[in-house]
């Protein structure tokens, strides 16, 4: 199928995208109730601290069920809900939870312990952002350190002046910020000195070319000496197997999260996880 465009010009669908665009438009409309029909839930997945040996705390992953779409991959429908303006409401909604995950651990005793949550461009960008962030943080009467807020790099690449304000402000006060992805963008070396940042989080896609590419592993280390240099911490995700795992240790990473050392995890099985790893039981 054909369709004009105007003088002279086609475009032609195949059934690949047309496929796509209903399925767009699909979970659009889905994800107008989703909220209030309580189809979220998060799932938390561990960092595990190299050094110390510990559980360094965990990432809170949005996970939906539709009645109708069944598991919907957050790949697929934050992209959506950030079109629609959607993402506002579930990012307070994801951001509320995690704020009550980070008490129930501190109730059990786990003081230290950091939820880390993503957060969209979008969100950054509402007037209110700081505010509410503020406000949640202290209706659970929690320490700011217990939060680490992910967002990625294009985030900041968008829109720069006001976000880099925002961020300046939450990280004086004792938020960690963590720069999601790093790798897969286009920041400039200068640049990241700049940036209202504690925490690089290394892309998976570099920690899984690192044991069959030589160039990605001297990139890896690299990438966490100069971080050290900057005074950030260093997050390697996607970490699945050992070799990857003894790399990112000898390069001095900081923190590891991945299959290798557990996936995320409902509320009821990330507590007995974190129980067992600190020898509760
Ligand atoms: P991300 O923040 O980079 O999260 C890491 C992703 O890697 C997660 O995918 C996680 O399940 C997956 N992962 C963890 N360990 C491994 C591993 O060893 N190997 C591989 N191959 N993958 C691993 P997930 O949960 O599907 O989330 C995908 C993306 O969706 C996230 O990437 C994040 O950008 C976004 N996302 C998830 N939850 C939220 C949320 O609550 N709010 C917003 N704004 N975005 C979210
Ligand atoms: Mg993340
Ligand atoms: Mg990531
Ligand atoms: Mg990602």
């Amino acid at each position: 199928e054909a369709k004009r465009l105007g003088k002279g010009r086609y475009i032609f669908y195949n059934d690949d995208m047309k496929s796509t665009i209903v399925e767009r438009a699909e979970i659009e409309q889905k994800l107008r109730t989703a909220l209030e029909n309580n189809e979220f839930e998060l799932y938390f997945q561990p960092q595990f601290d190299i050094l110390k040996n510990e559980i360094w705390g965990v990432e809170a992953l949005i996970r939906w069920k539709s009645p109708t779409l069944g598991t919907v991959s957050p790949d697929k429908f934050i992209k959506i809900a950030e079109d629609s303006q959607k993402i506002v409401a579930i990012g307070k909604w994801v951001f509320e939870e995690s704020c009550r995950f980070a008490k129930k651990l501190y109730m059990m005793g786990y003081y230290k312990h950091t939820v880390a949550v993503n957060i969209s461009v979008i969100q950054l960008m509402q007037e209110d952002f700081n505010d509410f962030i503020l406000d949640t943080i202290k209706k659970y009467d929690l320490s700011c350190k217990t939060i680490e807020i992910e967002i990625t790099e294009s985030v900041l690449m968008k829109s720069i002046d006001d976000v880099y304000e925002k961020l300046s402000i939450l990280k004086d006060i004792g938020i960690r910020i963590a720069l999601d992805d790093f790798g897969t963008g286009y920041s400039s070396l200068s640049y990241l000195k700049a940036l209202p940042i504690t925490t690089l989080k290394i892309d998976k896609s570099f920690i899984r070319d690192m044991e069959n590419d030589l160039m990605t592993e001297n990139l890896t280390s690299s990438i966490i000496s100069l971080a050290h240099q900057l005074n950030l911490e260093v997050v390697a995700e996607g970490v699945e197997n050992l070799g990857q795992f003894e790399r990112i240790k000898k390069y001095k990473g900081n923190r590891i999260q991945g299959y290798y050392f557990a996936k995320p995890m409902p509320e009821e099985d990330i507590i007995p996880f974190i129980d067992k790893i600190s020898g509760r039981i």
